[in-house]
């Protein structure tokens, strides 16, 4: 009954025809062996299928007294191109098992010599499959109908059984089994359809039985339909009534009758708040856009007489088509999904294009200061429904009259313009209607723009609507929020608004007081959803994320107070020395102008890189955000497992993805790779903004190929490898294949200067021989630590500073005894970890010097300056990471009455930690730029300065975090002992405070 008999039948003649065997042959061959026949025994399982066919061709060939090819029918039985699952009975199944029955299938059934089951059936669609061949009893034998029913846990005369051979009716009719011949597929649904008493037809997307409470007196409604259809055309058959799940405030439901297939929305019952759930205003506005060619639903009728079905409702026509209820809209390709956000967004510039006047909508809403009334609105109805003090909504509360937009234009408005609201073409990316009008009127159309960005902001296993926050949508081909929101304004020729934070807030606390209200209704028994028991819990939230907004405009507010025009300053007006004096005591303006010629611009803000570096920016920020947050927990257990000393497979996975992305070996600056031959071709200011990114984690430099310390090795093999170095070493690097480390760091030596390091390097037979004991040489330990970049003295009798080489020596070479990893506060750093290791009789080839003999020195600066510089961006982003974890747990943490943030103390903390930050970002930057515009060397003193802020910047930080934090600050469950851990080291490493400081002092002394 699933499949067409009808179809087997026709192949079958065909092939009797073609292979000039009498028609009608195997069919009675089939039949006529009964049940000992090989037929039947090969359907109980008794028989392979090579006997089957070799006993079926016996039997057929003495019956026509010639050959019969049995080889070529059994092909074409089993092709399974013969018959496919009709798509009503498809829809049928799917129909009764959403009633909540359960459905078998009861099969003669063969298995292939492949394995596979000769009834192309989808066995997910039956909740018991029985098949004669594995349980060796075919139909009609009444002890598999038994069995079936024993699996299903039903009596028979629960049960409905559907075939197209009468014996096997007839077997089943007798255990008392309802049956129904199936003649064709349509008429025996009919039969059942009558059964069962519901609809078996296509099932309307979204929709299900009517909840319990929902319930609308059918009988009343039937008469009214029938009143109001019977004008238009024959109305009879069965009314079927189901509701959409969807719709949290004003019920809808599918209504057929006949065939006529229409929308039903009705206010809920119960007592309502005032002016909520107006059905008669959306009757009104669906009229008139429709009048004015946007796309929504033709509406048929309003009825306001409340005897009818309880409350007032209106008619609609139902509208097939596609509704997204993800936001990331899985199942489309990239372009797809880009396809309908640009579809979504041209309908609202269509819908806010709408001449009020001419539409017949002046009077639809009041004019002027719509968000002005849309706030104190809401804020009453929150009042009105307020079970207890939200925090966020008191401070909301009191922030978002003080912030109102001044000029607002006044278009009709939607109020819940979002994706799963509209209604789109099943093939293609156009919105067919806009559904859900409850909360439209005439206000500022920014409101709507920004309630439809809302998903950007919520997460993906969001309760209500699933967001995109925590995916990567540049990857899934989904506009960002600000890209949306430019599109529009580009659409509807409009500047873009500066205010759009206000906008997301006022959003976010619309959202929050309508689910408070929910949540008061789900107390009293008339919510409308299962689901409006969670409001109360998700009021709170999204009150919350509408704060974040509210701060984030306030920031916004607060910068815009100087009104810098640019967030970038050309670093010659105001970094230029000024030009020495003239001997008659005046200044040379020539040399002035000459000196402080701009030769770029100091970028202080990620927005005002140039657009490609923007956009690694924004994809790395989500990268990070998507793919390494998420994962650091598993990574710092990594860490404390026996498995530590090897790489952690999330890395290597995301490495890859990181490299096919193309966020990969960022770090090398234009400047030493000016052909752009091995890097991404940043400037070091570039770099610095993305680098403080990869500081946010303390796993993200090594997924884009940028740590240390191969980052400082691969610049010092660009800048001074030969080609066959540069082809050993660099290019495995590069392609994050292997790792390195630096060797310079001596015991018995006072290491921070350079000049003590005493490990020899002894020219030997055309090679070098290296001895030496080194430690706290990280990256050693780990396996694919495959180069050691080794400074020691090739000639103790040269001048001081080139007595040192720098020699390339493979990790393999006998002789290097790693003796023990050191710890930082008791962490080992792994897989890379810091050894302390013996270099004994290392013999290396002559060709592995780099540069040449007693150019050590010179090396290891040119190789400190950048590696120094990349760590202190680094420290930025611990630093940003740092904060932003305190504001959030400071928010949320309540400690005497009230949450840790509106203690005093605590703001101060931010507060030093915001300055604390942006004075070493500043400095930080500085450097690179000058790096890029001076050269490194001119750049040094830069360079000490924040070598020697950032790391005790840093630590001031993450010390403030890890106080609010309480003893949570200090385990492994978030990265702030790490954080912490990692900024004290760098007081030491690449040099300490004090020598840098020393640095800067001379320099200082010397201007
Ligand atoms: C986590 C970590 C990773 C490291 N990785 C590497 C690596 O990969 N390769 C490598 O070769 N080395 C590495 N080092 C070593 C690091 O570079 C040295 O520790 C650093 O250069 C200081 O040398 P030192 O430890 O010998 O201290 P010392 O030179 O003994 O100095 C000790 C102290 O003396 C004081 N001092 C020194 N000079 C002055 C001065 N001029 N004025 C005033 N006071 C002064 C400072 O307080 C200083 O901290 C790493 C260190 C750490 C902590």
């Amino acid at each position: 009954m699933l499949l067409s008999a009808q179809m087997y039948s026709w192949r079958l003649l065909e092939w009797e025809a073609r292979n000039h065997v009498p028609s009608g042959t195997i069919i009675k061959a089939l039949v006529a062996g009964g049940e000992k026949g090989p037929w039947m025994r090969f359907m109980r399982g008794e028989m392979t299928a090579e006997g089957f066919l070799q006993a079926f061709g016996t039997q057929c060939s003495e019956m026509i007294k010639s050959p019969v090819p049995v080889g070529s029918f059994f092909s074409l039985l089993t092709s399974g191109q013969v018959a496919k699952q009709f798509s009503v009975m498809t829809e049928a199944i799917n129909r009764i098992r959403a009633e909540g029955l359960k459905t078998a299938v009861l099969s003669n059934n063969f298995y292939l010599p492949s394995g596979e089951s000769f009834l192309p059936l989808d066995r997910k669609q039956f909740d018991v499959v029985v098949e004669s061949c594995l349980e060796g009893i075919c139909k009609p034998d009444p002890r598999i109908y038994k069995m079936c029913l024993q699996r299903l846990q039903v009596e028979p005369a629960e049960s409905v059984f559907l075939d197209d051979l009468a014996h096997n009716l007839k077997a089943a009719a007798q255990l008392g089994i309802h049956t129904i011949k199936v003649n064709d597929a349509e008429s025996a649904l009919k039969e059942l359809e009558i059964f069962l008493g519901f609809s078996l037809r296509k099932i309307i997307p979204n929709t299900c039985s009517v909840r319990k409470t929902m319930e609308i007196p059918r009988d009343s409604l039937e008469k009214y339909l029938k009143n109001f259809l019977g004008s238009q055309a024959a109305v009879s058959g069965p009314l079927e009534v189901l509701q959409f799940s969807h719709g949290q405030s004003n019920p809808t439901y599918s209504i057929r009758l006949a065939n006529h297939h229409l929308v039903l929305r009705k206010k809920p019952p119960g007592k309502l708040l005032p002016s909520a759930h107006a059905v008669e205003r959306e009757f009104r506005i669906m009229k008139a856009l429709r009048d004015a060619g946007v796309p929504v639903p033709k509406v048929l009728d309003l009825c306001e007489d409340s005897s009818v079905i309880g409350t007032p409702f209106y008619l609609m026509e139902y509208c097939p088509g596609q509704v997204y209820k993800e936001a990331s809209l899985p199942g489309l390709e990239p372009s797809q999904r880009k396809a309908v956000y640009t579809a979504m967004n041209q309908v609202l510039c269509q819908l806010h294009s709408v001449d009020v006047k001419a539409a017949g909508l002046e009077d639809y809403g009041k004019h002027g200061d719509y968000v002005q009334r849309q706030v104190q609105t809401w804020t009453k109805q929150y009042r009105a429904t307020e079970t207890s003090t939200i925090p966020a909504m008191e401070r909301l509360i009191e922030w978002l009259p003080q912030h109102l937009p001044k000029a607002q234009k006044a278009t009709v408005v939607h109020g819940d313009f979002r994706l799963d609201n509209l209604i789109f073409h099943p093939e293609k990316a156009e919105v067919l209607a806009i559904l859900d009008w409850e909360l439209s009127t005439l206000g500022d159309p920014l409101c709507d723009v920004a309630s439809n960005c809302m998903a950007h902001y919520l997460p993906s296993d969001f309760p209500l609507i699933k967001g995109l926050s925590d995916l990567d949508i540049t990857q899934l081909g989904i506009p960002t929020a600000e890209e949306y929101f430019k599109m529009y304004c580009h659409q509807m020729e409009i500047p873009a608004a500066e205010n759009w934070n206000f906008y997301m807030a006022f959003s976010f606390f619309r959202v929050a007081a309508i689910l408070q209200g929910v949540y008061k209704r789900s107390l009293r028994g008339q919510s409308s959803s299962a689901a409006a028991e969670q409001s109360g819990k998700l009021a709170e939230s999204m009150s919350n994320l509408a704060w974040d907004f509210a701060v984030k405009e306030g920031f916004r507010i607060f910068k815009g107070l100087p009104t810098p025009r640019l967030s970038t300053r050309a670093y010659g007006v105001w970094a230029s020395r000024r030009p020495p004096l003239l001997p008659d005591g005046t200044r040379s303006l020539a040399t002035a102008s000459k000196a402080a010629a701009p030769k770029g611009v100091l970028i202080i803000s990620p927005e005002a890189l140039s657009e490609p570096v923007r956009d690694l920016h924004h994809r790395l920020e989500r990268f990070i955000e998507t793919h390494v947050y998420p994962i650091e927990q598993d990574l710092r257990n990594h860490q404390m497992s026996e498995a530590r000393w090897t790489p952690a497979p999330q890395i290597e996975k995301l490495k890859e993805k990181a490299k096919s992305e193309g966020l990969w070996n960022l770090f090398l600056p234009v400047e030493t790779d000016p052909e752009r031959k091995y890097g991404a071709g940043l400037t070091n200011l570039e770099y610095a903004h993305l680098c403080e990114l990869m500081g946010k984690s303390l796993y993200a430099p090594e997924i884009f190929n940028c740590s240390a310390p191969d980052t400082g090795n691969m610049e010092l093999l660009v800048r001074y490898g030969t080609e066959q170095q540069k082809a050993r070493w660099l290019l495995p690097l590069l392609d994050g294949r292997i790792r390195s480390c630096f060797a310079m760091t001596e015991p018995q030596v006072a290491s921070s200067d350079a000049t003590n390091i005493e490990s020899s390097i002894r020219e030997e037979r055309g090679g070098y021989v290296v001895n030496g004991h080194k430690w706290w040489i990280s990256g050693i330990l780990d396996p694919r630590c495959q180069l050691c970049v080794f400074m020691g003295k090739t000639d103790p009798r040269a001048p001081r500073h080139q007595q040192q080489s720098v020699l390339l020596v493979p990790m393999d070479t006998p002789g290097i005894k790693v003796i023990r990893p050191l710890s930082v506060y008791g962490l080992e750093d792994p897989p890379g970890g810091h050894g302390e290791v013996l270099f004994e009789n290392v013999r290396v080839p002559k060709d592995h010097l780099v540069l040449g003999p007693g150019r050590g020195f010179e090396i290891a600066q040119g190789r400190l300056g950048p590696g120094r510089i990349h760590h202190c961006m680094r420290l930025i982003g611990y630093s940003e990471r740092t904060l932003a974890l305190m504001k959030e747990r400071v928010k949320s943490r309540v400690a005497f009455g009230k949450p840790l943030v509106e203690q005093g103390t605590i703001l101060a903390d931010i507060a030093k930690s915001r300055a604390d930050i942006d004075q070493a970002r500043l400095l930080v930057l500085k450097a690179a730029h000058l790096m890029d515009v001076a050269g490194n060397k001119a750049a040094a003193l830069d360079i000490a300065m924040i070598k020697m802020v950032a790391p005790t910047m840093a630590l001031r930080v993450i010390d403030r975090a890890i106080q609010a934090f309480g003893a949570a600050g200090l385990n492994n469950d978030s990265p702030l002992a790490q954080f912490f851990s990692w900024a004290r080291a760098l007081r030491l490493a690449d040099g300490p405070d004090e020598v840098h400081r020393s640095t800067v002092a001379k320099m200082e002394l010397k201007r």
